[in-house]
């Protein structure tokens, strides 16, 4: 925040993060001295003997493009090994694969929705159990916390009210009962936020968010510094197979390189836009943590480097008016997702969140006139133009 860059990462063990950004990983290429990765589109490897290889044997086991992205990943996250996986949810489904039939598994009660289908919808039939509590509130955890207890799925910030989780207090929890804390960290990225530092067991990515960061690419990451929960990650990334192609692995090398002055900027433009908000006569509640109104700033401040891309806030009028703003931007796009340099806008009530029963979303602060955006990295006066134009056409209903 106030920090610069250079005090910021002072941390970290040899470069910063800026440039293991563009370098870890990244060696060009000893016979040829290409610069870039090379895509290496290529399923099976010569042996110099009956299991004499170089490396690599088959490219759902390994693949040379993949190590780069996964090299690069660890050390984004201060991590010693990193996994890349076709999506989020199969990083995440690798999570569940290391438990067993009678774990129980404590998670927050505004987890991103595909966590909570696969916890509900699928590892329940496998006699996995879950309590989704408060996260925010550690006597809530703590009297969640059984025997039985094997993980804490830990979100921060969350979707889409920007609840700030203290990463530190949970993986100590979670270590009290012998269980691992795991941190999805898709929304703060490496760049605001390292949970293995603050003490998570591993790091949980959907790179297709802000790691991609131009919405061209879907995929995953786990990051642990622990040498026997990486092996078994990487025995049920090659048993499982949800394994990212080498193109793919391509476009988030090419993501992570402007991680950082991507950041900024999604940063900047999000707090520009917070603050404007905040001031709107057309607006309820603005939730974006970098506001000093935002329930656990202090945490926000004390557990990230800046405040992210992400927020969202109340438009003071009725669903089908709240449905007019997000239909009438034209910088903002209507879509799901978020992290790419482009701007995005959706409602949740009628979006995301629409298959929760309307009283039951409104007792989570799930709002009719809630919106939530992705901030770009436009320029923030047209999307304040926009938007006021977007609630003009509303309010004018
Ligand atoms: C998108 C997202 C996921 C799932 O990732 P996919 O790449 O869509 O499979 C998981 N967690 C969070 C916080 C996300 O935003």
């Amino acid at each position: 925040m106030d920090e610069s860059p250079d005090e910021r990462s002072d941390e970290t063990p040899e470069f910063h993060i800026e440039t293991d950004a563009i370098h870890a990983g990244q060696e060009p290429d000893a016979d040829n001295g290409a610069l870039m990765t090379p895509i290496y589109a290529n399923s099976t490897y010569e042996q110099d003997g009956p299991g004499d290889h170089r490396g690599y044997e088959y490219s759902r086991t390994g693949n040379p493009t993949r190590t780069d992205l996964e090299e690069n990943l660890a050390a984004l996250e201060g991590g010693e090994y990193g996994r890349a996986f076709s999506s989020g949810m199969g990083a995440i489904n690798t999570i569940l694969n290391l438990l067993e039939a009678g774990d129980h598994v404590v998670a927050g009660d505004d987890v991103y929705g595909g966590t909570h289908r696969i916890f509900t919808q699928v590892y329940e039939d496998y006699d996995l159990e879950f309590d989704f509590v408060d996260t925010t509130d550690h006597d809530a955890v703590g009297d969640a916390m059984r025997e039985s207890t094997e993980l804490v799925w830990v979100e921060t910030p969350t979707n889409p009210l920007m609840q700030v989780n203290d990463v530190g207090a949970l993986a100590d929890l979670a270590h009290a009962h012998d269980a691992l804390c795991v941190v999805d960290n898709t929304f703060a990225t490496p760049y605001l936020q390292r949970p293995l530092e603050l003490g998570a067991d591993v790091v949980s990515h959907s790179l297709t968010k802000y790691l991609g960061g131009h919405s061209d690419v879907v995929g995953g990451a786990l990051i642990t510094d622990d040498e026997e929960l990486d092996e078994q990650i990487g025995f049920y990334q090659n048993s499982v197979g949800a394994t990212p192609s080498p193109f793919d692995c391509f476009l988030v090398l090419r993501g992570t390189k402007t991680l950082p002055v991507r950041m900024d900027r999604h940063c900047e433009n999000a707090r520009t836009l917070a603050e404007w908000l905040a001031d709107h006569d057309a607006v309820d509640e603005v939730y974006y943590p970098g506001l000093e109104s935002h329930p656990q700033h202090e945490l926000a401040a004390a557990q990230m480097d800046d405040f992210g891309g992400m927020l969202s806030f109340e438009f003071d009028g009725t669903l089908e008016q709240a449905s007019t703003v997000v239909e009438e931007t034209e910088v903002f796009t209507l879509a799901e997702s978020l992290g790419g340099v482009e701007s995005l806008i959706e409602q949740p009530a009628a979006m995301t969140h629409a298959a929760i029963p309307r009283e039951e979303r409104l007792a989570a602060g799930l709002t009719d006139g809630l919106i939530r955006v992705s901030v770009g990295v436009e320029h923030v006066a047209d999307m304040k133009r926009d938007l006021q134009s977007a609630f003009d056409a509303a309010l004018a209903e």
